[in-house]
C-alpha cells in the first residue's frame, strides 16, 4: 500500500543526520542520473488528489501519508511547489498528512495563510538525530502551532533527552530508527530504551520502527542488514508504546462532516509478516488488492494482530 508522497525529490545536506543520507545512497544504487542535491518536482506532485478509473481517490479516507521522504518539506529550493502541496492537503481533509523536517526555522514563513492553529489533518514532525539537533530545534518547534506534533529521532546518533518536549504536552508521538545503507553509524539499544521509558512516563506513543544496520546492545555489536529483520527486532523488543492514533479530526472532502470510524480506512495485517513489525502502529496495513500479497493468509485487524502478538510473547516466555 502506498503511504509515501514525494512531491519533489532531491535535497541539500543540512546537519549531522544528513551525512549518510539514504536518498543519496538509493539514488546512487538506482543509477539516477540527476545529482541528489538537485531539487526537482516529481510526477507525484498532485498524488493525493489523483483518482482511479472508478473516480475514487487513490488514497483512502483515514490513511496516513508520509510526505517528502526523499527531500525536506521546508527546503527553500521547493518554495515554488509548496503551495500546490498545501492545496492538495487542503483538498483531502479526510487523510492524515505526516510532515517531517530538519529545517525547523524555515517552517513558520512557509505555512499557508489559513493555517491558523494548524490543520486538523496535519501532523507536523521535526527530526532530532542527536542532542545538539534537539536542543537547537525544539525551542523553535515549540512556538509553531499545529494540531498534532511529533519528533522523529532518525538516524539516531546519540542519546537524546526529550524531556523538555515530552513534558510540554505538545508531542503525541516519538518515532526512532537507526542508520542504513552507506557507512551506517552504530546505534545503541539503551538510547531507544531510555526514550521508551520517557514516553511511558508521559503516555506518548513510541515507535521504534527499525534498528539500523549496526545495533549495539551492552558490549555486543549486531549487524542487521535486512530492514524486515530490523523492524522485527524493534517490534519484538517490547519498547514500542501505543496509546492510540493522534487525535486528528478528519472530514469528508465534499460536505465537511466529521468522518465516523466506519467511514475510515481500516488497516488490515498479515498475521505472519506483520506480527512483530515495529512499523505496525504507523502504517496503513497490507493492501488486500496488492498483487504481491501473500494470499495464503487471511488479513486480520489491528485488534486481532495485537492479541496474536501478546499470545506469541507469552509463548516465547514459556508461559
Ligand atoms: S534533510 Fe533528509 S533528505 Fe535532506 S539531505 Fe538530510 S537526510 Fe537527506
Ligand atoms: S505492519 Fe505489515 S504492512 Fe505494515 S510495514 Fe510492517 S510488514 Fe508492512
Amino acid at each position: 500500500m502506498r503511504d509515501i508522497w514525494n512531491p519533489w525529490h532531491g535535497c541539500v545536506k543540512y546537519s549531522e543526520g544528513c551525512r549518510n543520507c539514504y536518498m543519496y545512497a538509493l539514488d546512487n544504487r538506482r543509477g539516477v542520473k540527476r545529482p541528489s542535491d538537485e531539487i526537482y518536482v516529481t510526477k507525484q506532485l498532485k498524488y493525493p488528489v489523483s483518482k482511479d478509473r472508478k473516480g475514487n481517490y487513490k488514497i483512502r479516507a483515514g490513511e496516513r501519508i508520509r510526505v517528502n521522504m526523499t527531500s525536506d518539506t521546508f527546503l527553500e529550493q521547493a518554495d515554488q511547489w509548496r503551495d500546490t502541496m498545501w492545496d492538495c492537503i487542503r483538498e483531502r481533509p479526510d487523510v492524515i498528512f505526516w510532515l517531517l523536517t530538519k529545517r525547523v526555522p524555515m517552517i513558520q514563513d512557509r505555512l499557508p495563510k489559513d493555517w491558523g492553529l494548524g490543520w486538523d489533518n496535519v501532523m507536523l514532525n521535526m527530526t532530532a538525530e542527536n542532542q545538539r539537533a534537539f536542543d537547537e530545534r525544539w525551542p523553535v518547534f515549540a512556538q509553531i502551532p499545529a494540531k498534532a506534533k511529533g519528533i522523529c529521532c532518525a538516524p539516531l546518533l546519540s542519546p537524546i533527552d526529550l524531556e523538555p518536549a515530552l513534558s510540554s504536552g505538545q508531542i503525541c508521538e516519538v518515532s526512532a530508527g537507526g542508520e542504513n545503507y552507506d557507512n551506517p553509524r552504530p546505534c545503541h539499544y539503551e538510547w531507544y530504551e531510555a526514550m521508551s521509558e520517557l514516553c511511558g512516563k508521559y503516555k506518548i506513543n513510541f515507535h521504534w520502527y527499525e534498528t539500523g544496520t549496526k545495533l549495539v546492545m551492552g558490549k555486543t555489536s549486531h549487524f542487521i542488514p535486512r530492514k524486515p529483520d530490523q523492524a522485527k527486532i524493534a517490534g519484538m523488543s517490547g519498547l514500542n508504546r501505543f496509546y492510540g492514533r493522534p487525535n486528528l479530526i478528519l472530514r469528508d472532502p465534499k460536505d465537511s462532516h466529521i468522518l465516523a470510524p466506519d467511514e475510515l480506512h481500516v488497516p488490515m495485517y498479515n498475521p505472519i509478516h506483520c506480527l512483530h513489525c515495529g512499523n505496525r502502529d504507523m502504517c496503513n496495513g497490507c493492501d488486500p488488492a496488492c498483487p504481491q500479497r501473500d494470499k495464503s493468509y487471511r488479513l486480520v485487524t489491528a485488534e486481532e494482530i495485537t492479541k496474536l502478538d501478546a499470545a506469541d510473547d507469552l509463548w516465547r516466555q514459556g508461559k
